[in-house]
């Protein structure tokens, strides 16, 4: 890996450590150059299928846009980071499980409502309300942009401070 601060070509490991039950290796590097540490994480990049669009062109799967309408649906809940991520992840295995090749926008969609609904009631409502104007993540990610969520104002109910509903 190359330095980030020199560019220098090659950097040494100092430490590797396994994060998230084996599905993260994070390293801790040094560069013999100019001695500057840096960490890395290494995960596994899945082969995920090609989403159809409603309108039937296809493009890549995209989690950055499921994580932003999850994360949007999620604000000023008692849901954390690790809450949000470990959706995702179980979003893409059940995605996988539909097909490696192709899935619908629209079973995506349903997939993360299925999910929101055992993490968040509010945060479900939030997105289901959205979500099924649209049909399409990309719509309602667009549409979010334009602060859509403004109309629905709910307001957060008393946390369990813990915040750790399981799903
Ligand atoms: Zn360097």
């Amino acid at each position: 890996m190359k330095c980030p601060y020199c560019s220098a070509p090659d950097t040494k490991v100092l430490d590797s450590r396994n994060l998230d039950e084996g599905c993260v290796i994070r390293r801790r590097r040094k560069c013999e150059t100019c001695q500057k540490r840096f960490t890395t994480f290494e995960t596994i990049e899945l082969s995920m299928p090609m989403v159809i669009k409603r309108d039937g062109r296809r493009e890549n799967f995209k989690k950055e846009k499921i994580k932003f309408g999850i994360e949007k649906a999620c604000e000023k809940r008692p849901i954390s980071a690790v809450q949000i991520d470990r959706i995702i992840n179980n979003i893409e295995k059940a995605v996988l499980d539909i097909s490696d090749k192709e899935i619908k926008s629209h079973d995506i969609g349903n997939l993360v409502m299925m999910y929101l609904r055992h993490l968040d009631p509010v945060a479900y409502i939030r997105f289901a309300a959205v979500y099924r104007k649209f049909q399409d993540v990309e719509e309602f990610v667009n549409e979010l942009k334009h602060d859509e969520y403004n109309q629905f104002k709910i307001s957060p109910t008393p946390t369990d401070k813990d915040g750790s509903r399981e799903y």
